[in-house]
């Protein structure tokens, strides 16, 4: 059936300011690490693609070896882009990423202009697309000159190949290197991408100061700690889950019963709040406003759309908040 998006799509969804950049992004966002390759079924990652859509998320993220088999998630994108998104390209925000191993070689990785100006096209090849919205360095390389990396990245913006820039899983300091550099470049870092939920809080610790003060916005990956902060595992593991899935970075070791006791009560405080706690992990990573978007991965159309409705209830009062605090450090 031909696609045709909703017309009420924008009329739920927020969308933040990135930094201090013309570009909003919203709340929320769709990852493609998992669940949208060329092993899972075509037509559930299609219609999560598309009920994202309608549900205002705008904004796909990717990397080059997304997907399973590795690099097909570009390429299930950029299918679903043909047939179905075509019309909508300038309504959608693609991201993709370079820095870890993409190929064999010493130029088939980390930060070097050789590999991440090749794993660009690549991408673009993958995808079908003559540019990407948001280009991230995936991670710091320890050996090659942030000049060079950022000189690079800086380059691909010139050449009309990317938009934006992006930098992931960068620390404090890192970060506010690049940001010194980027502007010197006059490509102004748009956005880091951390790890950050009520499980992985270092960003707090000194890399959200820097951004801010930089003018960068932040999207926080794995807001529910791939599934973890919702009520995926609360009566064990099932067996269509990540935690039960043999190439998944969640395993089955992670899920322990001291875990379980946190989620069950951060889950009674998601109760009060009526919400779920799927609902309350996203709200809680977008709280006080210093995350532009929070990164969402999913299996299925209802997870996204229950993921969606986080936007009903986005205030805490400071007394849940430590309550939050207090079970975190139990
Ligand atoms: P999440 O923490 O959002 O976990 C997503 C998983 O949680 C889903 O696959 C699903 O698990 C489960 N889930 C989601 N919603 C619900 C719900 N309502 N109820 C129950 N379970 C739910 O994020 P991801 O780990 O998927 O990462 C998100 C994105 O972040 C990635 O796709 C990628 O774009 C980015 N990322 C970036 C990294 C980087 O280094 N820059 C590293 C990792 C991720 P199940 O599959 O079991 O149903």
């Amino acid at each position: 059936m031909v696609y045709q998006a909703r017309a009420d799509r924008y009329d739920t969804m927020k969308y933040n300011r990135c930094g201090r950049s013309g570009l909003k992004l919203p709340a929320i966002s769709l990852g493609m690490w998992h669940n949208f390759g060329g092993r899972d079924i075509y037509e559930n990652a299609r219609a999560m693609i598309l009920r994202s859509f309608d549900l205002g998320i705008t904004h796909y993220d990717l990397a080059n070896g997304y997907g399973s088999p590795s690099y097909s998630a570009e390429q299930l994108l950029g299918q679903v882009l043909i047939s179905d998104l075509a019309a909508y390209r300038d309504e959608i925000v693609i991201s993709t990423k370079s820095g870890y191993d993409a190929w064999l070689g010493p130029y088939g990785e980390w930060g070097s202009k050789k590999y991440i100006v090749s794993s660009l096209d690549r991408s673009l090849k993958r995808m079908g697309l003559d540019y990407v919205d948001i280009y991230y360095s995936h991670r710091p390389d320890p050996e090659t000159p942030f000049e060079e990396t950022m000189g690079a990245l800086d380059m691909l913006v010139r050449q009309g190949k990317a938009l934006y820039i992006g930098i992931s899983n960068y620390d404090a300091e890192q970060t506010a290197e690049a940001i010194r550099i980027l502007k010197a470049l006059g490509t102004p870092l748009l956005i880091h991408q951390p790890v950050y939920s009520m499980f992985e809080r270092w960003i707090e610790n000194g890399l959200q100061d820097v951004l801010e003060i930089g003018g960068s916005g932040t999207i926080a990956f794995c807001p529910l700690a791939q599934g973890l902060l919702t009520n995926r595992y609360l009566d064990g593991i099932p067996a269509d889950s990540r935690a039960a899935k043999p190439v998944a970075h969640l395993r089955e070791h992670h899920v322990t019963d001291e875990k379980l006791e946190i989620i069950r009560q951060l889950s009674e405080v998601a109760k009060e709040r009526g919400q779920s706690l799927a609902q309350m992990a996203i709200a809680w990573v977008l709280r006080g406003g210093k995350v532009t978007s929070a990164l969402i991965g999913a299996s299925r159309v209802e997870q996204i759309e229950e993921n969606a409705k986080a936007l009903d209830n986005m205030v805490f009062s400071l007394e849940e908040l430590q309550t939050i605090d207090n079970i975190l450090a139990k």
